[in-house]
C-alpha cells in the first residue's frame, strides 16, 4: 500500500488536544505513523483545514426500512440522479439515495464512518448486504431490542444477566454493534395496535414500564462491556409536551462508565416539545439542555430539521401512524415479529409552517444551549430531519448568529414567541464543530481504540481536508464560505487511500463492518438454553438456525470481542 505524506495541514484534532496547528501527517499501510520510510506520495494541504474523517453516529442508509423508503417515493429517486463518472456508479435519490449515492455524497463531505441507526435483528442480513455497496465508509449497525420478547421476559423476571446473555447472543448472531431502543415498550405495543405514553406506566404486554426497559438494558449493556452505550430513541417522539418524558427518562440514567456516557439519546430535537397540542406547540429546548448540562452520563444528538422535502423513517411504528393522521399522505407500516416495528412517511418541512419553523429552531437551540460540545453531536437523523447533505448549512448556522437571524426572518412570524433561539448569541468555533462531527462521535461510540476520530500515530488514516483557510474567514459574517467549504473536501482519505477528490469518488473503495462479540461463559450461552429455544421455535417464522447472519454476508469486517461480567 502506498505511503502518503500530508504537508502543511492545518489540523484540529480534539482527542489529541490539537487545536489549529500546521503540521505534516505521515501515512503508511492505512495508518497514521511517525514517519514514512520510502518516497511517499506528497500532498501539499496548503494550510487547509484538516480534520479526522467525519463520523455519523446516527443515520439511516441501509436495510429494509431504507429500501422501502426508496420504493415509496419514485419522485425522490428521480430527484437525485447522477450519471456514471470514472469509477462512480450511477446514483439516484435525493433524501433516500441508492447505496452508492449515500457513499459518494458522504465522502464528498469528508465522512468515513457511518452508524446505521436502527436495524431489526430479523432483517439485519439486508443491512449487511447494503453496507457492502456503501464502499467509502466503515459501517456498523445499531440493533433494535425495544420489543425483543426474550430480553423483555428476562427483564420482567428481574434477571439482568439473562437479558444481557440474550443481547450478547443476538448481537453476535446478526453482527450488530450496539443496543438500540426505539420507543421502548411502545413499538412492542404497536404489534397490538397500541402505544405507550409515559415512561412509568406498565406497557400493555409485559409487566414492565419503559423506564424499567431502559435501565435494564443499560445495566445489561455495561455487564457486556460493549464499546457504545445504550442508544435510545425516547418514548413519545414528536408529541407536544414530550419534553417532560425526555427529562424524566434522563433522570433515570445511572452514571456507570468512566470512559463514555451511559446513555446516548438520539434526535433529541424531536423530544424537546412543549405545549398541550399543536395550537400551543413550543420549544422546550432549555430544560432539556439544562438536564444534559447537569448529567455527564448523557450524550445527545441534535436531529436537526432543515426545510425542504425528505422522508421520515423509524422503527417507531405508532409515531408514524400519528404522523399519517396529520398528513394523510403516503404511509407504510411494518411490524417485525417479536422484535420491533417501523413506519415511513415522506414529508416537506416548510418555512411558512409554524410547527416546522419551531422544530427547526429547537435543534439549533439544543446545540447552542448544551455547554459541552462532546455532549451534543451534529445529526439530522438522516433523512428524518433532513438529508445529510444539509450538514454544511447546519454547521454555518451554528457558527453564525447573523446567518441564523437571516434565516429566522424568513420563517413563520409567530415562531419568535415560542422559541428562545433569537436571544441566543453563542457562535460555535472550528474546534466545537470538529468535536460535534467526528471526535465526539468516536468517543461516544467507543471506537477510539479502533483508531477512529483522531490523527496521531496509531490512528486509522481517515482524514478530511477541506478547502477552508480558517484565518481568512470570519465565520460569523462569511457563512456562505463555511457552507461552500464543508460541502466538498479537497481530499477525503479513507484508511490511507484518497477515496474522493473535490466531490468525486476516485476509487471503488472497500469498507469494513464493525460488530461485537461479547465473550459469554457457557452458563450464559443462550443458544442452548431450552426456554429461549422454545420461545424461538414457537413464535418466530424462521428457525433459530436460519436466524444468524453468516460472516459471508459481511464484506470485510472487524469483530470486537468484549470481556463480560456474566
Ligand atoms: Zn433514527
Amino acid at each position: 500500500m502506498a505511503e502518503i505524506l500530508l504537508k502543511n495541514a492545518y489540523v484540529i484534532d480534539p482527542i489529541s488536544g490539537i487545536n489549529g496547528e500546521v503540521m505534516d501527517i505521515a501515512i503508511s499501510e492505512g495508518k497514521i505513523v511517525e514517519e514514512v520510510s520510502s518516497k511517499p506520495e506528497v500532498i501539499d494541504c496548503q494550510g487547509c483545514l484538516t480534520l479526522p474523517g467525519g463520523i455519523d453516529s446516527h443515520t439511516h442508509i441501509s436495510g429494509t426500512k431504507v429500501n422501502f423508503g426508496r420504493y415509496m417515493s419514485p419522485e425522490d429517486m428521480r430527484a437525485g440522479r447522477t450519471a456514471k463518472k470514472g469509477p462512480m456508479h450511477i446514483t439516484s435519490g435525493y433524501s433516500v439515495p441508492t447505496t452508492y449515492g449515500n457513499s459518494y455524497r458522504y465522502s464528498a463531505l469528508g465522512y468515513t464512518t457511518l452508524v446505521e441507526g436502527a436495524v431489526a435483528p430479523l432483517e439485519a442480513r439486508h443491512t449487511h448486504e447494503e453496507f457492502k455497496f456503501t464502499p467509502l465508509q466503515d459501517s456498523c449497525a445499531n440493533i433494535l431490542f425495544d420489543g425483543n420478547w426474550g430480553m423483555l421476559r428476562a427483564l420482567e423476571e428481574g434477571d439482568i444477566k439473562r437479558a444481557a446473555a440474550i443481547i450478547a447472543w443476538t448481537l453476535n448472531a446478526v453482527k450488530g454493534f450496539a443496543i438500540k431502543l426505539t420507543n421502548p415498550g411502545g413499538t412492542e405495543a404497536w404489534g397490538f395496535g397500541k402505544n405507550v405514553s409515559c415512561i412509568n406506566e406498565k406497557i400493555p404486554t409485559f409487566d414492565l414500564t419503559p423506564a424499567e426497559i431502559i435501565t435494564g438494558a443499560i445495566r445489561a449493556n455495561e455487564l457486556l462491556h460493549l464499546p457504545h452505550s445504550v442508544h435510545l430513541h425516547c418514548n413519545n417522539l414528536g408529541t407536544p409536551g414530550n419534553f417532560t418524558c425526555t427529562i424524566g427518562t434522563f433522570g433515570h440514567v445511572p452514571d456507570l462508565n468512566d470512559k463514555r456516557q451511559t446513555l446516548y439519546a438520539t434526535h433529541v430535537q424531536f423530544h424537546s416539545y412543549g405545549g398541550t397540542g399543536w395550537s400551543d406547540f413550543c420549544s422546550k429546548s432549555e430544560p432539556v439542555a439544562n438536564m444534559v448540562n447537569f448529567r455527564p452520563q448523557i450524550v445527545i444528538d441534535m436531529g436537526q430539521v432543515m426545510f425542504g422535502r425528505t422522508t421520515t423513517m423509524t422503527a417507531d411504528g405508532p409515531m408514524e401512524f400519528n404522523l399519517y393522521r396529520l398528513h394523510h399522505d403516503k404511509w407504510s407500516n411494518h411490524d417485525v415479529e417479536l422484535e420491533t416495528g417501523s413506519g415511513i412517511i415522506p414529508v416537506n418541512y416548510r418555512k411558512k409552517n409554524l410547527v416546522n419553523s419551531i422544530m427547526w429552531a429547537i435543534g439549533l437551540e439544543l446545540a447552542l444551549l448544551v455547554k459541552n460540545p462532546w455532549q451534543c453531536l451534529l445529526t439530522t437523523d438522516n433523512p428524518n430531519g433532513a438529508p445529510f447533505i444539509k450538514y454544511p448549512e447546519i454547521i454555518a448556522l451554528l457558527m453564525s448568529k447573523r446567518y441564523r437571524d437571516a434565516e429566522f426572518a424568513m420563517i413563520h412570524k409567530d415562531t419568535e414567541k415560542r422559541v428562545p433561539l433569537p436571544a441566543i448569541d453563542r457562535e460555535l468555533d472550528w474546534h466545537d464543530i470538529a468535536v460535534m462531527t467526528r471526535a465526539g462521535q468516536a468517543r461516544a461510540l467507543g471506537i477510539t481504540d479502533l483508531g477512529k476520530g483522531y490523527l496521531m500515530p496509531g490512528a486509522e488514516a481517515d482524514i478530511a481536508i477541506y478547502p477552508i483557510k480558517t484565518d481568512e474567514i470570519d465565520p460569523s459574517a462569511e457563512y456562505e464560505k463555511i457552507i461552500q467549504g464543508f460541502a466538498r473536501t479537497e481530499y477525503t482519505i479513507k484508511r490511507g487511500r484518497v477515496v474522493s477528490r473535490r466531490g468525486d469518488a476516485i476509487i471503488d473503495g472497500e469498507n469494513t463492518t464493525f460488530w461485537v462479540k461479547p465473550k459469554v461463559p457457557a452458563a450464559y450461552d443462550i443458544q442452548h438454553d431450552p426456554t429461549f429455544m422454545e420461545l424461538f421455535e414457537r413464535n418466530y417464522s424462521v428457525r433459530m438456525s436460519n436466524y444468524p447472519v453468516q460472516e459471508e454476508y459481511l464484506h470485510r469486517n472487524h469483530c470486537i470481542e468484549t470481556e463480560t461480567d456474566l
